[in-house]
């Protein structure tokens, strides 16, 4: 299972296309090709790939590499679900779509070439919203100097504000998106991103907003207990699309909205796309592994966001090393047992969506 595991975006993508050359279902395909070239010079595509009849009523949607460096894991999943050939139920296609961000999958960081995270890109850019915790937060989070004595400061007025607000909205405010920073965290853009420019073209080329049922499963790693695929719905509550995944789900399913997830709850998610396009008729879920503690998830990306703003040639190599490392293990951990959880989790996961489409 953990040998669906890949080392390089190029070796993934590889990996997925013979998957999907083999596969006597696949009814279309397409590369949909980014203007960048990747970390090894190599081309970079988002890949989407339609199994089934093009005119089936139910659709299942597997999304990875949303946060580009989170593929690895989402990337397996597809070609394990590829490899184990399960039978689609009568009226029901597969789409999968390998890598969302692929520079940020080839060059190993969460956000895209424009240091927007993809996640938090989907608002109405006429009405960002305002987060007014990063902006205090902002200089603590992103420090000049990535030294002992910086980080001590840095870490004080982080405290500091946890210790008035509290956990929750110190969490929002460092996560929750903010629209003002573009070499912070969690940075939603100004402008609709390219990921999302390619999604809206594939709805309207593959007629999405006529089908009558759509599971998405969007993989991601990096929040939450360590191996756990947490099943995060960020549908309103009550409403169709978490009835739907809690049916299908069982108890894994956890609500932002409600309080009960690792996650806190989010602007511009790319959930909101999919719950626009599709109202009442689609469940989104974020299936989301975790590695380590939400502290280190911040810690790891603070220290990649201050490496991307450094001028080349302007930090010691063991310094870069160690900060590359330490956001590669958090976000696609080398331990054997958490990529078998990954891979054997994620195909429950497409089971369960597939059984409960054909029942709606
Ligand atoms: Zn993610």
């Amino acid at each position: 299972m953990s040998g669906f595991f890949q080392s390089s975006y190029q070796q993934a993508r590889t990996a997925f296309l013979r998957a999907v050359q083999a596969d006597s279902r696949v009814q279309w395909k397409k590369a949909l090709l980014h203007p960048l070239h990747g970390a090894e010079a190599e081309p970079l595509a988002l890949d989407a790939v339609w199994l089934g009849r093009m005119d089936a009523r139910r659709l299942l949607v597997l999304q990875s590499a949303t946060h580009g460096i989170e593929g690895f894991a989402g990337s397996a999943v597809q070609v394990a679900v590829l490899h184990q050939a399960l039978t689609l139920p009568e009226d029901t296609a597969l789409l999968l779509l390998h890598a969302m961000n692929p520079w940020g999958f080839s060059h190993r960081r969460r956000v895209d070439e424009a240091g927007i995270d993809l996640n938090r890109n989907f608002v109405d850019f006429s009405q960002p919203p305002e987060n007014t915790g990063y902006k205090e937060l902002a200089d603590a989070l992103i420090p000049a100097h990535w030294t002992l004595e910086a980080l001590a400061t840095a870490d004080q007025r982080l405290a500091d504000f946890r210790e008035v607000y509290g956990e929750q909205i110190y969490e929002e405010a460092v996560s929750g998106g903010q629209y003002t920073h573009p070499r912070g965290l969690f940075y939603g853009g100004r402008a609709p991103g390219w990921s999302r420019l390619q999604l809206q073209h594939l709805a309207e080329e593959l007629r999405l907003a006529e089908r009558d049922a759509v599971a998405i499963i969007d993989v991601h790693t990096g929040l939450g207990e360590w191996s756990v695929g947490e099943i995060i719905c960020d549908h309103p509550p009550r409403s169709i699309g978490v009835e739907w995944a809690r049916a299908w789900y069982g108890d894994a399913v956890t609500e932002p909205f409600l309080g009960t997830s690792s996650s806190v709850p989010k602007w511009g998610l790319i959930d909101f796309f999919w719950h626009q396009l599709l109202p009442d008729r689609c469940s989104f879920v974020t299936l989301e592994y975790g590695t380590g503690s939400t502290e280190q998830l911040f810690n790891v990306l603070r220290a990649d966001h201050w490496l991307a703003t450094q001028a080349v040639g302007q930090v010691d190599a063991a310094l870069k090393n160690r900060i590359q490392a330490e956001l590669l293990e958090h976000f696609c951990p080398a331990a054997t047992d958490w990529r078998q959880a990954v891979v054997q989790q994620g195909l429950l996961r497409v089971r369960q969506a597939l059984e409960g489409l054909s029942k709606v």
